[in-house]
């Protein structure tokens, strides 16, 4: 090393599902919503004025965070709001897991969380699933730590955690910051929400990006009680005061609004993948029983990596992950019914 690359900080970047730029492709690899979010939202978006773009926003966006607050039952100073949940829980490393215990979090989960670690140098440990790839709560429970973090359902894999194991994760934990990533809960999970009332070291982050059809707006936030959120918002504004646009807080509060739209969407993608499940199991796939918008689906004869190609040369995109242990799975998202049964049957050629 010589010059400046001696100063540089050394990380190993996130790698996101492939966004094509062309067209005509089905897309099922990034877990986004196939359907577009509420009328009332892209009303809000062009009723965005010169003047309000002209000045800053709301540091706190503190009308969404109301909003939020109650949409869920609790205060808006329970509620801290980011550039999509990648930006609260990125935060939320920086803030929670500074003690120098080691962090756990599952062997097999969001990929993201091992690129935050390696980025704020927080020292981690990865108890592994399960033969079933549950989490088991036993791992997490009488082992020193320095924080936790789970997704409930869980990413890839699609499993929920049962509700008594997880408050007994957090409850025998005082002294760790629990994270529940609640990405995907919106699609059949149970939220931890409630229980951020009778825990103070228990925090829920969301996002807008799945259930709520805004992938592209980017917006997430967090849920918990008020000193840490407090302490999330001391952190977020010695780093940058303004990460939500004025334009995503009001279509954040416009999504919220149209909640009949919201219920009816989560619904039609929860009856897809469960005729899904039906389609799939014909074809010789077998996969753990997905709460979440995407099946994490494995081939009794056909390598996932081979199906994978041939999806793609028939323009059809699903996730892969070529790493040990879920090499022989692909992680497919569920979209329309006629996109689904264009896999379908496009599986039903290649296999
Ligand atoms: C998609 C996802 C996120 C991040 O979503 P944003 O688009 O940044 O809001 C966080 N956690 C899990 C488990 C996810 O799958």
């Amino acid at each position: 090393m010589y010059g400046w690359k001696k100063n540089i900080r050394q990380v190993t970047p996130y790698v996101p599902g492939e966004q094509p730029r062309e067209g005509n492709i089905i897309k099922l690899n990034t877990n986004e919503n196939p359907y577009p979010p509420s009328g009332k939202v892209l009303e809000a978006i062009k009723g965005v004025d010169g003047e309000q773009m002209r000045k800053y926003p709301d540091p706190d966006a503190l009308s969404l965070a109301k909003a939020l607050a109650g949409y869920h039952g609790v205060s808006s100073s329970n509620v801290f709001v980011g550039v999509g949940s990648d930006d609260v829980i990125g935060m939320s490393f920086l803030t929670f897991f500074n003690g120098g215990e080691k962090v756990l979090f599952p062997d097999i989960t969001y990929s993201f969380y091992d690129v935050w670690a390696g980025l704020f140098k927080v020292p981690y440990m990865t108890p592994e699933l399960d033969g079933d790839l549950r989490i088991c709560c036993s791992d997490y429970i009488n082992v020193k730590n320095g924080g936790i973090i789970f997704p409930n359902p869980n990413a890839p894999t699609g499993l929920d955690m049962d509700m008594r194991d997880m408050e007994e994760i957090i409850k025998s934990n005082p002294s760790s910051v629990v994270i529940v990533d609640e990405a995907y809960v919106d699609f059949g999970g149970v939220s931890m929400i409630p229980l951020t009332k009778k825990y103070d070291n228990l925090l829920i982050t969301r996002t807008y990006s799945k259930s709520r059809s805004m992938a592209g707006m980017r917006i997430g936030y967090a849920i918990g009680d008020k000193e840490l959120i407090d302490t999330l918002k001391a952190v977020k504004n010695s780093y940058n005061s303004y990460t939500l646009s004025s334009v995503a807080i009001k279509a954040a509060i416009a999504s919220l609004e149209d909640d009949e739209y919201f219920k009816k969407c989560v619904k039609k993608i929860t009856d897809t993948r469960e005729r899904s499940k039906t389609e799939l199991k014909k074809l010789g796939f077998s996969f753990p029983d997905s709460k979440a918008n995407f099946i994490f689906a494995k081939h009794e004869k056909v390598p996932a990596g081979e199906i994978f190609q041939r999806l793609k040369e028939n323009k059809i995109l699903v996730r892969y992950f070529d790493r040990e242990k879920i090499n022989g799975h692909l992680r497919i998202t569920v979209g329309t019914d006629e996109e689904m049964d264009s896999l379908f049957s496009c599986l039903g050629r290649i296999l």
